[in-house]
C-alpha cells in the first residue's frame, strides 16, 4: 500500500484511539451507557470524515431499539448507512458486501474496519489488500488474530485463489468476528432485511411526496438533463404526464400537476431519489444504499476533461440513469434485496412502486369520472340499460304524470330486475318515492 494511505490509516486509527476507546470493552457497563457511547462514536468518525455529513436522525435511530435487534430495518439501514463513506469503504466482493457486515450487526468505525459498536465491541479489518503481510485482523478482546496474508509478486492465478480464500475467510468472520456471548454471533437480520415496503398506500404516498417535494426544489437542476429511466410502455407503468394528471391534488400536494418540472420530479422520486442540496451542490439521495450523486456533472455543457473518446462530439453531457446509479445492493434497484412475493416478485422496489402508482392513479381516474357522471346525467347502469326511464325527467310533469310515470318505472323496474337481476341503488330508490310526493 502507498506510504501516504497508510500513514493517513496509521494517524486515523490513532485519532480514533484516543477519541473513542477508553479501555474497548466494560462488561460490566450497563447497555444503555455503552449505546451512548456508540453514538458519539458514530458522530466523531463521520465529523472526522468531510465526506459525510452527522445528521442527527442517526442519534435517534441509534438510541430506541437494542444494539441487537436483527428485527428493525431502520437500524439496519443505520448500520448499512456507516459503510457509505467511500474514503472509509471501498466495494467488495457480493458475500463480504457492506450489506453482510450490515446484516450481522456491523458497522464501518474507519478504513476498511467494521465494529460491533455496543455490542461485544470486536473489531475486524476486511482488506483484500494482496500486498499486506497482515489482510485480516481481529481486534479486541482476545480472539486468535487471523493471518491471511501473501507473498509479493504473486501471479495472476495464485492471486485470484487468494482471494478466494480471503472472501471466505472474511465470510466467517461476519459471524464469527464477535465475541462468544455476543447474540449477533447466533443470529442476523433475514434476508429480506433491505426490503423496502412500496406497496401500502399509508407508506408510498407520503414518502413519494417527500421526495417529490425535495426534487421541486431541484427543478433547475433536474430540468435539462438526459434521464434514462424504467419504460413506459404498458398501463402498469404510466409515463409520470399521465399519472400527475389523474392522481388527486392531495396524493403529492401540488396544485401545478401540468408542468414538465412536475413530470420529471415525478419520474426521478418514482426511482427512489430524493433531492438534497450540500455545500452549494444540488444531490439526487438515495436512503436505501446511500449513494449520492452530483447533479451538476449531468448538465449539458458540462464537458469533462476526462471525456471518454468512444463519444460522440455532440454528445456533450452524461446521461443520467436512475436505476444503475443506485449500488448494485439496492432494492431500488435489485429485484433480489427487495424479495418482493407473489406477483411482485422478481420485481425492484422501482419497478413495484412505478406499478401501484399508476394503478392507484387508473382507479383514482375511473373512480373520480364515475362520480361526475351520476351528477350530470343519472347512474351509469341506468343510462345504459334504462335510457328510456331517463327519458321522462327532462320536462317538468305534473303531479299525475309523476305518479303515472313513477308507477310505470317501479313495473318497468320490477320486469327489469327479474330479467337482468339488476341492483338498485338505494338512493335512486327514495328519489322515486320523494317525487310521487
Ligand atoms: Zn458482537
Ligand atoms: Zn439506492
Amino acid at each position: 500500500m502507498p506510504e501516504a494511505i497508510a500513514t493517513t490509516k496509521r494517524k486515523f486509527y490513532k485519532a480514533l484511539e484516543s477519541l473513542n476507546n477508553p479501555p474497548a470493552t466494560r462488561p460490566s457497563e450497563p447497555a444503555a451507557k455503552r449505546v451512548r457511547r456508540s453514538i458519539s462514536t458514530t458522530s466523531t468518525a463521520s465529523r472526522t470524515a468531510p465526506t459525510t455529513k452527522a445528521p442527527n436522525t442517526e442519534d435517534a435511530v441509534f438510541r430506541k431499539p437494542p444494539n441487537f435487534s436483527p428485527w428493525s430495518h431502520e437500524t439496519f439501514l443505520a448500520r448499512l448507512k456507516t459503510y457509505s463513506n467511500v474514503s472509509l469503504w471501498y466495494p467488495k466482493p457480493e458475500a463480504i458486501s457492506e450489506v453482510e457486515w450490515a446484516k450481522r450487526g456491523w458497522v464501518c468505525v474507519g478504513v476498511s474496519t467494521v465494529a460491533c459498536k455496543g455490542g461485544c465491541e470486536k473489531r475486524v479489518v476486511v482488506s483484500l489488500d494482496l500486498e499486506r503481510s497482515s489482510a485480516a485482523d481481529v481486534e479486541g478482546g482476545g480472539t486468535d488474530e487471523a493471518n491471511c496474508g501473501a507473498d509479493e509478486g504473486l501471479d495472476a492465478e495464485n492471486e485470484s485463489l487468494l482471494e478466494t480464500a480471503l472472501v471466505a475467510r472474511y465470510q466467517s468472520l461476519i459471524v464469527d468476528g464477535h465475541s462468544a456471548t455476543c447474540p449477533w454471533r447466533q443470529a442476523g437480520c433475514k434476508d429480506d432485511i433491505h426490503h423496502l415496503q412500496v406497496v401500502r398506500p399509508p407508506i408510498w404516498q407520503p414518502e413519494l411526496k417527500n421526495r417529490y417535494h425535495s426534487l421541486r426544489g431541484l427543478d433547475g437542476a433536474i430540468r435539462d438533463v438526459n434521464m434514462t429511466t424504467l419504460p413506459h410502455d404498458s398501463a402498469s407503468c404510466l409515463p409520470p404526464e399521465k399519472m400527475l394528471m389523474d392522481l388527486p391534488a392531495e396524493v403529492l400536494g401540488e396544485n401545478d400537476q401540468t408542468s414538465k418540472d412536475a413530470a420529471r420530479a415525478l419520474e426521478v422520486a418514482l426511482h427512489g431519489w430524493r433531492g438534497s442540496h450540500d455545500s452549494g451542490n444540488d444531490l439526487l439521495q438515495c436512503d436505501a444504499c446511500f449513494q449520492r450523486i452530483g447533479l451538476w456533472m449531468y448538465q449539458p455543457g458540462y464537458r469533462q476533461s476526462h471525456a471518454r473518446s468512444g463519444e460522440s462530439e455532440d454528445d456533450d453531457s452524461a446521461t443520467l440513469d436512475l436505476l444503475e446509479l443506485h449500488r448494485d445492493h439496492c432494492p431500488w434497484r435489485n429485484s433480489e434485496t427487495q424479495k418482493a412475493s407473489g406477483t411482485l416478485s422478481g420485481l425492484n422496489a422501482s419497478q413495484i412502486l412505478h406499478r401501484v402508482v399508476s394503478t392507484y392513479a387508473r382507479e383514482q381516474r375511473r373512480k373520480s369520472d364515475e362520480l361526475q357522471k351520476p351528477a350530470q346525467q343519472g347512474g351509469v347502469e341506468e343510462q345504459d340499460e334504462e335510457a328510456d326511464l331517463e327519458a321522462p325527467l327532462s320536462p317538468a310533469p305534473s303531479r299525475e304524470e309523476v305518479e303515472k310515470q313513477d308507477k310505470e318505472r317501479e313495473s318497468k323496474l320490477k320486469r327489469l330486475k327479474s330479467l337482468f337481476s339488476i341492483k338498485r341503488r338505494p338512493a335512486a330508490r327514495s328519489a322515486v318515492i320523494a317525487k310521487s310526493h
